[in-house]
């Protein structure tokens, strides 16, 4: 069978498509606004619109109701640092050696998405957009590496990858801080971060409603630490095992903050013709989240690690309350954002993400995507998705897994050996792709991480054995 024929098939399989109604006729102002808002780790399942049980998240499934819905959402690396840089460049972060979390380094000017790349607010900004960054940002701590360098007019937030939700540093007051543009803010200027980053949005919304702008607002909810003030706490007083209650008043705390933009959008009359996407950063933590029904959570290739929750709504141009079913991917963001605004991208750094308008409105029903890749630890582990099929080779492994996701979505049944073929096509893609992939410019401890959560999972399994068969 010729590659081409063998591809389609796998994509046709896939069963995609878009359900519902189409497109509404276009928007009334030339340029949409565009808000991204990035959760830290939240589950797949801990979201009412994806079947929350034990809390309530209101205002995300209004987001979700007025818009449309990723069945295949994914991020493109299951933690932190590397997914964000897809995000706002658009391309895979193995094309520029962005592949690992940047250690806290604030006087290292190798460290951090490097400056000849090109992010999602310096297109949008020569486009005639106001642009603000507010909350983590996780791109790299020196000054050149930091949003209001970096595209950003403003900037409200932290550099790394973690803060204590009351403005306290981890590493002493002089080392990091919460800052505005740079500067320290004032102490009086932080309650509680996801109610600061929540008022700092509101505040930009309402300084530019006269102008298209461009807000990326990124919660370090529910990350860690677990910290949540008691009003929060009290709003899921049912919850009594373990630390799952802390993370819910945080997600809940999140969802307060998204309520308050979109009412804030609803009030200025800027609903209709804003862009407002909501992702997950990476599949939720291993600790307290839900990922059900996924295999796995942050840190791997498996669904539980990089599919997330993920939402567009654009009211005044996508009609809503739908699902999309073929897999899309965060870097689609970019291209998306770039076309709504009439912004003209950089030739030099070809995105990865895909336009997604045309297959949201139903012009083009194909799948946006021929296939999708990940890579960790410089190819130690990798994965790649073409249609309903779905490659695996864990860092902390040497086995390679393949799955139909469409028949066996928790990817539970391993297909490797039956279906050689397919294995090979799948590995061959990558390798093409990998081809066009840089070493990493950095590393950190994630591999061995993964390597001793695997051994904890394998001694854990050993010692229920019965004794005679512990060998
Ligand atoms: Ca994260």
């Amino acid at each position: 069978m010729q590659r081409r024929e063998f591809l389609r098939q796998l994509t046709a399989a896939a069963g995609g498509g878009q359900s519902g109604r189409n497109v509404a006729a276009g928007g009334r102002r030339p340029k949409p606004n565009i808000i991204v808002i990035v959760a830290d780790d939240l589950g797949y399942a801990d979201v009412g619109f994806q079947g929350l049980r034990d809390f309530e998240t209101p205002n995300l499934d209004r987001l979700a109701a007025s818009g449309v819905r990723f069945t295949n959402g994914y991020v493109s690396h299951p933690y932190c640092s590397p997914s964000r840089a897809g995000i706002l460049t658009g391309r895979y972060q193995q094309r520029f050696g962005h592949e690992h979390n940047p250690p806290y380094a604030p006087h290292d000017e190798r460290i951090g998405t490097p400056t000849d790349e090109v992010f999602l607010s310096e297109t949008l900004r020569q486009a005639g957009y106001r642009t603000a960054a507010v909350g983590k940002w996780h791109l790299g701590d020196a000054p050149k590496f930091l949003p209001h360098n970096r595209g950003f007019d403003e900037f409200f937030g932290f550099s790394g990858g973690g803060f204590n939700y009351y403005g306290v540093s981890r590493r002493g007051a002089a080392a990091e801080f919460i800052m505005r543009n740079g500067e320290p803010v004032r102490p009086e200027e932080i309650s509680y971060l996801t109610d600061d980053f929540t008022r700092e949005a509101v505040n930009f919304v309402r300084r530019n409603r006269e102008r298209p702008f461009f807000l990326y607002l990124a919660y370090n909810a529910p990350h860690s630490p677990d910290q949540a003030p008691q009003h929060y706490l009290d709003r899921v007083w049912n919850i009594e095992y373990g630390q799952r209650s802390v993370y819910a008043a945080m997600v809940t705390a999140m969802d307060d903050g998204v309520g308050r933009i979109l009412s804030v959008l609803d009030e200025l009359g800027l609903r209709q013709d804003t862009q407002v996407w909501f992702l997950s950063d990476n599949g939720g933590r291993r600790d307290v989240a839900d990922n059900r029904p996924l295999r796995g959570h942050k840190g791997w290739h498996f669904e539980g690690g990089i599919r997330v929750p993920f939402v567009v709504s654009w009211p005044g141009k996508l009609a809503g309350g739908r699902t999309y079913d073929h897999p899309v991917i965060a870097l689609d963001i970019f291209p998306t954002a770039a076309a709504a605004a009439g912004a003209s991208t950089a030739k030099s750094r070809p995105l990865d993400g895909v336009n997604l308008l045309p297959y949201l409105e139903g012009s083009n029903r194909s799948a946006p995507h021929e296939a999708l890749f990940w890579r960790e630890i410089g190819g130690q582990g990798f994965a790649v998705r073409c249609g309903s099929m779905k490659l695996v080779k864990p860092a902390a492994t040497d086995r390679i897994h393949l799955f139909d996701l469409e028949k066996d979505p928790r990817e539970a049944r391993d297909l490797a050996g039956e279906r050689p073929a397919v294995v090979r096509e799948l590995k061959e893609l990558y390798a093409r792709w990998n081809a066009r992939n840089t070493a990493p410019l950095w590393t950190d401890e994630h591999a061995e991480n993964v390597r001793k959560e695997r051994q904890a999972v394998m001694d854990a399994r050993r010692r229920a054995l019965p004794l005679q068969k512990q060998k």
